[in-house]
């Protein structure tokens, strides 16, 4: 009876690994497909003045517009492009698309707009990723103050002297650094004031329990302060109440990105809200 279980666990097991490493295979194919055809999109997600209501940044979130299945999201293929190291490629074209796009808003006025851009570890431990960076920027003459890279703590925990020298280069170049949902990774404060951090991203699952739990209120409230105290900018990600609203801004947070003023959306979306925002700011 056990041998007979045991059996059918295995066959069970072993057909699904199956269907794992066709999908897995297909879906590598697929990917490289992707980046000759240009399947690729950038998605942006604004990122709003707590004061003013004004979009001042705008974080790009890749999609792939897969032929048969869709629209897909990071969550279905970062993972993989990052395993084939795929994801050198991908993060090129997602700068070149988002660079072009934010480009063109900053020339039609919106002067002071930035670009806020997620780097995988991958990418940021590459031998020449400053270098590649840095050509890209100049190639799509896209000003280097306006570009934020966001990182995670893990990134820099990896090997805190390697990157401290990589971001210190970009951060010579005019470009600035966010740390990615901020208060999850495993790490210590102290690289806060060793490397040259603009900005602080909170993340959504601290927000999440704003008026639900005490506890990650309190973690809100520390990390705004702390912020503040080292004078970085904060960016409270995932909001989507206005209770969420309401509280961060009385914490003096400047800065609010969430479902409540909009998902990521297409380049024709954000130059509609973009244009619409002008046309108020004469007003
Ligand atoms: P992230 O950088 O922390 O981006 C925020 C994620 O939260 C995005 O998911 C965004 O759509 C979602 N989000 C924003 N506001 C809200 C909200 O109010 N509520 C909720 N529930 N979610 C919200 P998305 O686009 O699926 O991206 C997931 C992650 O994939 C990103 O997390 C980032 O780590 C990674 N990613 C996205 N695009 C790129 C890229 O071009 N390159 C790299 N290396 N990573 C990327
Ligand atoms: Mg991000
Ligand atoms: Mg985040
Ligand atoms: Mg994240």
């Amino acid at each position: 009876h056990v041998k007979a279980r045991g059996k059918d666990g295995y066959r069970f097991y072993s057909e699904s690994m199956n269907i794992d490493t066709v999908n897995r295979l297909s879906l590598e194919r697929d990917l490289r497909q992707a980046l000759e055809n240009n399947e690729l999109r950038v998605y942006y997600q604004p990122q709003v003045c707590a004061k003013s209501g004004r979009i001042v940044g705008l974080e790009a979130l890749v999609r792939w517009q897969h032929p048969d299945r869709g629209l897909l999201y990071p969550k279905d293929f970062l993972p993989l492009a990052e395993e084939t190291k795929l994801i050198v490629a991908l993060s090129e074209q997602v700068l070149a698309q988002a660079c072009r796009h934010v480009k063109g808003w900053i020339l039609d006025g919106n002067r002071d707009l930035r670009l806020a851009v997620n780097m995988s570890p991958i990418q940021v431990e590459h031998p020449r990723f400053v270098e590649n960076l840095i050509r890209q920027l100049k190639n799509e003459e896209f000003p280097a103050s306006h570009l934020e890279i966001e990182i995670t703590e893990n990134v820099i925990m990896n090997d805190l002297k390697q990157i401290s020298q990589k971001l210190q280069q970009l951060a010579d170049h005019g470009v600035r650094i966010a740390i990615d949902d901020f208060g999850t990774g495993y790490s210590s404060l102290n690289y806060l004031h060793q490397l040259p951090i603009h900005t602080l991203k909170v993340d959504q699952s601290f927000i999440r329990g704003i008026g639900n739990g005490e506890d990650d209120a309190c973690i809100v409230n520390a990390i705004v302060a702390m912020a503040h105290g080292l004078r970085l900018d904060i960016i409270a990600e995932g909001v989507e109440t206005d209770a969420q609203l309401a509280y961060l801004r009385g914490l003096g947070c400047q800065q609010i990105q969430g479902f409540l003023y909009g998902p990521a959306q297409p380049p024709e979306a954000i130059s509609r809200m973009l244009d619409g925002q002008r046309v108020r700011a004469v007003v």
